[in-house]
Formats: structure tokens, C-alpha cells, sequence
């Protein structure tokens, strides 16, 4: 082994999933189901990392199945998302018919807390006894211990946190994704079940905090924004590129979709131009070297361990700035 890939090895993860008893490896970390991050190009790169892709749900089956041909080293690390309708969930079926290869399901909805969502994730798991299947958003235990007894495997944590959603803001609504991530974890570990913490990551070192809490898995929207990968052209102003960046409830998803907010719903997203950072791949490598070397400080030989070397202490500021 030369020293890069001891290196590499490090921040790798095998689980074993509760309901559909696949065994997952990699380094787990998700670029977001969103349109602008959740598309084939990020894949294509993420998985030469063995990082991990949640595919968002607006590819048409068409777009599948061409991907899948082109690229089926890729389909290990990623899954096909949906949401609770009818409709994605008849796509869902059409997508993992036209694609056998694929081993995992994303459901996701905004609010994870109804007896329909309890419902629909046992039915998915009743038609795909063998797939991994990602559900959520919720954040807390009890919530938690129900989705996997109802045939999840990994729990999408996050209520309000991501850097474009303005749920806490327009509704009141959400948890401090910390503590979400603390509790959740306890909670589907007990089980055998396995969580994702879904937003709220602004830094390497935000990333390292969630595994630290417990995670699994880590998500991450705003961090994989404005990359080469992402949908979406290019905007020039004042001499400096940016790329759009939105929620998938903003008026600008929503516009893109389904022609407009629907008049009864806040839109819960913000639109926001990121500056453009190039190819995906200097940020990944940003990534896996601060995780390094926060496992590097505390002493932990592996990912794996991060959490059991953690304690975390309570601040005013998490970071300091240069004295002017
Ligand atoms: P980030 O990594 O950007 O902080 O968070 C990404 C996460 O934000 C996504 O995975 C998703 O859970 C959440 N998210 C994406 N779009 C929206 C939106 O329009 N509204 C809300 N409330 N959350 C969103």
C-alpha cells in the first residue's frame, strides 16, 4: 500500500442494512437529491471516490437508462429518489425496472411525521424486498424507530437545517440538526438501522461534526454548489462567475416543475447565486483532508471510530477571525 491509499482507506465504511441486508462500502458521504447536486455528472466523479449520489427525481426514465448503459461502475453509489405521490412512485418503479443494477431508494419528503409517508415507505418495502431504502425527513427517535420497523434501512435527519431552506423561518418549524443527529443516531443504532445527516454542513469541519455526532452517512447540498457538475449555466456579473443555487420548494424549483407555488404553500426555499468553484473535485479532496486530520487530532484510526472520540462542548463561536 502506498501511503495515499492507507490514507484513503481510512474515512472508507462497511454497514450492513437492517431490512434489505445489503452490504454497503465506501466513504459516506452524499451529494444532496437536489437538481442542481443530485445529477449524473456528480456521480460520475463521486463514485471514483466511492462517494455516494442520491440521483434527484426529475430524470426521465429514458435518462436512466442510457446513464446506466453508459456508466454501470457508477450505479453502485447512488439511488433513485421519490417522493410519496403516486406518480413519482410509479416513475420510482419504471427507473429500478429499467435499471436491475441499482440497489438503492431515496424517499424523501419534507415532512416525514405522517401516517401515509409510515405507510407508503411499507409498501415500497413490500415491492422491493431487496433494495436499501433510504427515508426521512424526520429528527427524532421515535420517528426514527418507526420508519426502520416499517422497513427503512438509513433515516434522512434534517428538519430546517440546509442553506437554502426557510422552513425555520417561514413556519417555526425545526430541530438543531446537532441534537437531531445525536438522538437519531442513538436511536437507529438500537436497532441495527443507520442514519443521514441531511444539511446544514458549511465546512469540512461541519462534516466531520455530524459523523462525530453519530452519523452514518453525510449529505450535503450548498458544499457541492457552484461546481461544474451541477445543472445550470454559468452567470457572469461584474467580472466574477456564480452558479444558481436553489431549495427544491423555492418559487424557482417550483416554477421549473410544477408551474409555480401552489397558492396555499409558502415556498420553503431560498434561490441563491454561489460563486463558481470549478471541477467538484477540489472540494471533495478539501473534504476528505480536514476529515483526516479531525480523525488525525482526536485519535481515531478510522471514521469508524470518530464518533467514540468525540465530546463535544458547548461555544459562542466556533471559529476565530483575523483581529483588524
Ligand atoms: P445544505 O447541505 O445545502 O445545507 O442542505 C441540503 C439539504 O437541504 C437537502 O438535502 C434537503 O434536505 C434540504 N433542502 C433542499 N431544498 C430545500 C427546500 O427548498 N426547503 C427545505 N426546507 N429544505 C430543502
Amino acid at each position: 500500500w502506498s501511503s495515499f491509499q492507507r490514507q484513503k482507506k481510512r474515512e472508507n465504511r462497511t454497514f450492513t442494512f437492517r431490512n434489505s441486508k445489503h452490504t454497503y462500502n465506501g466513504i459516506p458521504i452524499i451529494a444532496a437529491n437536489m437538481d442542481t447536486t443530485g445529477t449524473f455528472e456528480m456521480a460520475q466523479v463521486l463514485s471514483k471516490h466511492t462517494l455516494f449520489t442520491a440521483i434527484h427525481k426529475h430524470y426521465s426514465v429514458e435518462d436512466w437508462k442510457n446513464f446506466a448503459a453508459s456508466h454501470p461502475e457508477c450505479l453502485e453509489h447512488l439511488a433513485a429518489s421519490s417522493g410519496s405521490s403516486n406518480a413519482d412512485f410509479e416513475k420510482l418503479c419504471s427507473i429500478v425496472e429499467a435499471v436491475p443494477a441499482l440497489k438503492y431508494i431515496c424517499l424523501d419528503v419534507a415532512n416525514g411525521y405522517s401516517e401515509y409517508f409510515v405507510e407508503f415507505v411499507k409498501s415500497v418495502r413490500g415491492k422491493f424486498p431487496q433494495h436499501t431504502i433510504m427515508a426521512g425527513n424526520v429528527v427524532t427517535g421515535e420517528m426514527v424507530e418507526e420508519l426502520i420497523l416499517s422497513g427503512a434501512d438509513i433515516i434522512k435527519v434534517g428538519i430546517g437545517p440546509g442553506s437554502v431552506c426557510t422552513t425555520r423561518i417561514k413556519t417555526g418549524v425545526g430541530y438543531p440538526q446537532l441534537s437531531a443527529v445525536i438522538e437519531c443516531a442513538d436511536s437507529a443504532h438500537g436497532l441495527k438501522g443507520h442514519i443521514i445527516s441531511d444539511g446544514g454542513c458549511s465546512c469540512p469541519g461541519d462534516v466531520a461534526k455530524a459523523f462525530g455526532a453519530g452519523a452514518d452517512f453525510v449529505m450535503m447540498g450548498g458544499m457541492l454548489a457552484g461546481h461544474d457538475q451541477c445543472t445550470g449555466e454559468l452567470i457572469e456579473k461584474n467580472g466574477k462567475k456564480y452558479k444558481l443555487f436553489y431549495g427544491m420548494s423555492s418559487d424557482t424549483a417550483m416554477k421549473k416543475y410544477v408551474g409555480g407555488v401552489a397558492e396555499y404553500r409558502a415556498s420553503e426555499g431560498r434561490t441563491v447565486e454561489v460563486p463558481y468553484r470549478g471541477d467538484v473535485e477540489n472540494t471533495i479532496r478539501d473534504v476528505l483532508g480536514g476529515l483526516r486530520s479531525t480523525c488525525t487530532y482526536v485519535g481515531a484510526a478510522k471514521l469508524k471510530e470518530l464518533s467514540r472520540r468525540t465530546t463535544f462542548i458547548r461555544v459562542t463561536q466556533q471559529s476565530s477571525h483575523m483581529f483588524t
